[in-house]
This record gives C-alpha cells, structure tokens and sequence, in this order.
C-alpha cells in the first residue's frame, strides 16, 4: 500500500506520452547509459513551447532512473529538475528503449558556468539578477560561492531525507534553473534508494572517479546484499544510520565546493591531480593545505583567503565534507546550519546599503 499505491494513483491521473509525441531537437549529452536531446511536443495545439523538454533514451538503467525521478517528483520535488514522464519504447527493432522526459530547466550546467573565466560572477547575475557595480573582490566571490553551496546542500538534503543517495553529484549534473532561478540535481541514472532496496547493489563501476568518496562501497560490505523490497523497508533506516551512505555525496559536494574556491582545480587533469595529492595525504585536507602553502601559486592564495573569511568558517565547512570516513562528515542538513551560511544574508544587506 502507500507508497507504492499512491504512485499508481498518480499515474492514472497524469498525462500519458508516446514515442510519436515528441520533436527532437538538439542533441545535449551522451553517456555510457544514455542520450539526451532538447525536445518539443508534436501537438501543437498544447500551450508548449518550442523546446521546452529534455529526452533521456537511456538503455536497461532507464527503468530505475525512471523510478527515482517519480520517487524525487513525490517525495522533494524541487530538488531535481521537473520530472514530467517515463515509459519503456519498445517500437524500434534494436529492442527497448526507456524515455525519459523533464521540463526544460536552463541551459547551463554549473560545469558550464565554472568553465566561464567570469565564475563565479556569472552566476551573480542569475541568482539576483542585475546588480549593482559593487567592486568585485574576494568577499563577494565568497557570497556568491555561499549562495551556490546552500543552494546544492538544500537539494542533497531534500534527496537525503527521501533515503536516496545520488551518488554521481558533480558540476556536470547540476543544473541552473531558470524558471526558479537555483540550482538543481539531475541524472539519478546512479542514485540509489535505500528504504525500499531499489538498485541496492552498488553500481561501483557507474561512479564517476573524479567525485567519488574513497570510499568503494556505500554501504558496508556485510550488509545483506540485495534484500527483498519488503526487508529493505523494514530495516534500511537502520542501515541508513548504521552507514551513512548519504555522505558519499557530501564527499562529492566538497570537491565541488573545494572547485570553486580555487580556479586553478577546475579542470580534469587539475581534480585528478589533486586527488591523488589528497590520497598521499591520507586524505587530511589540513596536511594537504600545510604541504602545499608554502609554495602556493597566488591563485591557490586567493583560494586560502577566501575560506579564510570570517575565522576561517568557509574552510571549516570544506574540512568537515571532505573527510576519509563518512561517520566524520558532516550531513546535508547539518551543512546547512553551518555559520558558514549565517554570513550570507548579513553580506547580503551590507552591500545592499
Ligand atoms: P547523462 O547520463 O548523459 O549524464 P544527464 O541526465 O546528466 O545524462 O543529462 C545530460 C545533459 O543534458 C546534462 O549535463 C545537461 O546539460 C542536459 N540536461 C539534462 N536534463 C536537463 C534538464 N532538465 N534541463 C536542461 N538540461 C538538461
Ligand atoms: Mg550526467
């Protein structure tokens, strides 16, 4: 019942789509797993717009990444990008195919918008809108970079608190909204959803190394493997506690954070490099950073300076994310109640004034 009988409801009474009612248009990603185009509807008496929907085809994964995003639309739907319907192709001869289809949030990714030599004032812009000529410096990069990390950690804890656990958050799945102006979390192709044992079994092999916690299996390898749905709900949440499978993607998050606090690790070859500087450092960011001051590059001073501010509470956060075992990491919503995110309305007002 619940649950699963609500999501049957639901899906009486929503719009239904078939293959012959999409126009696709241009083409946005391609994946081990998957191709995504920007689509319209065919019907053109709708109120649609051209354009205005994203098309996953996406092989045998589709089906639990269509699971996922029904689960997400229910549970917090304004975590991920609007999910609007998925359904199993099964037209073509090369076998099936699922579809995936989401509203047509914004096209840039936060990938996109660090690549911008402008970051992270570019994004100033999108989040408030035109600003005032304020003079651009360290706190309002600061402020900017805030806004953008509570905004990431609002999702993460939305997904959390549902009992899933993304497990591929990175620039490339972080899309800036334009209709609500906030980021959000797409492409749940590698989530999982420990209450109810969807995709239990890590999909170790999905994981994208440059992100992933060093840690290899979410969960600990004498749990059960793979329980019946029925055994998964009655004792994942102790799993869950037991585990803390969540804070693989507060890992992920501090990589990011980590990111946009130094330009110079916004590359591939930079994050990876970094990476396995982190790993010789047993993973102790605070060893890290004392091997590397010294000879620091100007950039990478900045990047100290800026986590500086305020007593040093920006590197507080990043220090408490970006930890070799989850148990010392901080959660999504305790992140959120960091004073780091105190400073930020007070910043606000101040360059208001
Ligand atoms: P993949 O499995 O290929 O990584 P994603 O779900 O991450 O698939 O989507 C690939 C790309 O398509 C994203 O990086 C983004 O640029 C674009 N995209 C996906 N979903 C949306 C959406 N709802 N709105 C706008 N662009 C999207
Ligand atoms: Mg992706």
């Amino acid at each position: 019942f619940d649950m699963f009988f609500l999501a049957f409801v639901e899906r009486l009474f929503r719009p239904t789509f078939r293959k012959d009612d999409f126009v696709l248009g241009k083409k946005l990603g391609e994946g081990a797993f998957g191709v995504v185009y920007r689509v319209s509807l065919a019907k053109k008496s709708s109120s649609n717009k051209e354009g205005d929907l994203v098309l996953k085809k996406a092989t045998e994964y589709g089906a639990v990444e269509i699971w996922m995003n029904e689960r997400v639309r229910r549970a917090c739907a304004s975590s991920c990008a609007d999910f609007v319907y998925g359904f199993l192709e099964n037209s073509s001869k090369k076998g099936g195919e699922y579809w995936l289809i989401w509203r047509f949030e914004g096209k840039s990714t936060l990938a996109d918008l660090m690549q911008s030599k402008e970051f992270p004032y570019n994004v100033e812009t999108m989040i408030l809108g035109e600003v005032q000529d304020l003079p651009k410096g360290i706190e309002r990069e600061n402020r900017i970079i805030q806004t953008i990390m509570r905004q990431i950690l609002f999702c993460l804890d939305g997904l959390h608190s549902t009992g899933i656990v993304h497990r591929d958050i990175k620039p490339q799945n972080i899309i800036f909204s334009e209709g609500s102006r906030t980021f959000k979390i797409i492409d749940l192709g590698a989530a999982t959803d420990l209450r109810v044992g969807i995709n239990y079994i890590p999909k170790e092999f999905l994981l994208d190394p440059r992100y992933a916690a060093p840690e290899q299996y979410i969960m600990s390898t004498q749990t059960p493997s793979a329980p019946s749905a029925p055994v998964a709900t009655a004792l994942s949440p102790v799993l869950w506690q037991m585990n803390l499978p969540d804070r693989f993607d507060i890992y992920s998050t501090g990589l990011i954070f980590l990111q946009m606090a130094f330009p110079s690790l916004r590359t591939d070859s930079s994050l990876i490099q970094f990476n396995r500087q982190l790993k010789r450092c047993d993973y102790d960011l605070v060893a890290w950073r004392r091997s590397l001051e010294p000879r620091a590059s100007p950039d990478f001073r900045r990047g100290f300076e800026l986590l500086d501010l305020d007593g040093g509470i920006g590197w507080e956060l990043l220090t408490s994310m970006v930890r070799y075992k989850p148990r010392k990491r901080t959660s999504a919503k305790a992140a959120l109640a960091n004073p780091y995110f105190d400073r930020e309305g007070l910043l606000v007002l101040s360059f208001m004034q």
